[in-house]
């Protein structure tokens, strides 16, 4: 049976063989599972399933974005809700000029919107008005 060296985990280093049976833990839900190689380059099976590798990478996303907002919004925006959510998607990709009184929720509305890219996969930089006027 062909095989040939492969570098596995932590640069741990084995041999894989096409078309020998394996024996491994599901890293999602640490159920043991058997799956079988079938090319020499296929790399070692982690999931027990397509159901447990989506559930692990829809997590790993959710973490990431979590991380982004918590890099780029102030924090007493974060938790906030705006009362304009039907706005949300009309705005995305739009220019903005948003103004009114103090207290309206104009930085709640962007900070909302500012999630929204993120949650889109879009980079933001948030910037305060003095530091957004300095620049200019
Ligand atoms: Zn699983």
């Amino acid at each position: 049976m062909p095989y040939r060296l492969f570098l596995g985990k932590k640069g741990e280093r084995g041999y894989k063989q096409v078309g020998r049976k394996f024996k491994a833990k599901c890293i999602e839900c640490k159920k043991e599972f058997e799956y079988v190689l079938h090319s020499w380059d296929e790399k070692a099976h982690l999931y027990c399933s397509e159901i447990c590798e989506c559930r692990k990478m829809k997590r790993d996303n959710e973490l990431y974005i979590k991380k982004k907002i918590e890099d780029t919004i102030p924090k007493k925006y974060r938790n906030l809700k705006t009362d304009r959510t039907e706005l949300l998607t009309k705005c995305m990709g739009t220019n903005l000029y948003i103004y009114g009184k103090c207290g309206t929720g104009k930085s709640i509305f962007i900070a909302n919107l500012a999630m929204q890219y993120l949650i889109n996969g879009y980079a933001i930089r948030w910037i305060e008005t003095l530091e957004f006027f300095q620049k200019m």
